[in-house]
């Protein structure tokens, strides 16, 4: 499963993927190795108030605004869901998401776990998948080894993580990020899966139809 898969049936509407789970479990690893084996999903890059890390680029993986901005997006509607997440805010862009469904072209979300229950309650065709860590002892030593954030903000993380994990109970597919590769395989498994799904291609079936 480690090919770069191209091409794919095109679907009527795009497919809507949320991956979500607590921090630490590996979703920002996930979804770039999902986007580089799958080049043609469209990633939703969201806008933070969190300053950006080291190696991270504006319009990459994110758009760095104040607070101000920020809070203009949401009074403007413009965005899909926002959550605060550890003292930031973040959100997803609207129009970037819909555009790309109403065209046909699929489309992965890495958000939170109330993110993700917002998009849900919006968009009910969207498929939730959240990542689950082997363990507690896990998480903590991967955000330790990942070395960005102080010993402070690594104790508030494991404090939410442990709320965030009850989310899984609301997803539609959980993937359990133990062996990385292993967890890239079945993430890609359910992206493929999910997108030859019949009912996502009345228009192709129709042409065969009589
Ligand atoms: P999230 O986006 O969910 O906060 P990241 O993708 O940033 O998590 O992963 C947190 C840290 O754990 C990173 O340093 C990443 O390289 C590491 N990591 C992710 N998945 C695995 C794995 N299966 N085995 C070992 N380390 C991992
Ligand atoms: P980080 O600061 O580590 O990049 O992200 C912190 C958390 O915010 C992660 O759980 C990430 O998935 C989540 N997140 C990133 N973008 C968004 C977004 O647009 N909306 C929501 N609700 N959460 C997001």
């Amino acid at each position: 499963m480690s090919l770069v898969l191209r091409a794919w049936p095109r679907p009527d509407r795009g497919a809507l993927f949320v991956v979500s789970g607590a921090s630490g479990t590996g979703k920002t690893t996930l979804v770039r190795e999902a986007l580089r084996r799958m080049p043609g999903l469209g990633f939703s890059v969201s806008a933070t108030t969190r300053a950006p890390r080291a190696g991270e680029q504006e319009g990459r993986d994110y758009h760095f605004v104040d607070a101000v901005t920020f809070q203009g997006m949401v009074d403007r509607g413009a965005l899909l869901e926002w959550a605060q997440v550890y003292g930031n805010r973040y959100g997803t862009p609207r129009q970037p998401v819909t555009d790309a469904i109403e065209r046909g072209d699929s489309i992965l979300l890495d958000i939170d776990v109330q993110g993700a229950r917002q998009v849900r309650a919006a968009l009910p065709e969207a498929v939730s998948i959240f990542l689950l860590p082997p363990d507690l002892q896990t998480i903590e030593a991967r955000l330790r080894s990942r070395s960005t954030d102080d010993e402070a903000t690594i104790q508030r993380r494991m404090a939410e993580t442990r709320q965030q994990l009850q989310g899984a109970a609301e997803a539609d597919y959980v993937v359990v990020n133990d062996d990385l590769e292993s967890a890239h395989d079945q993430l890609q498994a359910i992206l493929v899966a999910e997108l030859c799904r019949r009912s996502r291609h009345a228009s192709l079936v129709a042409r065969f139809a009589g």
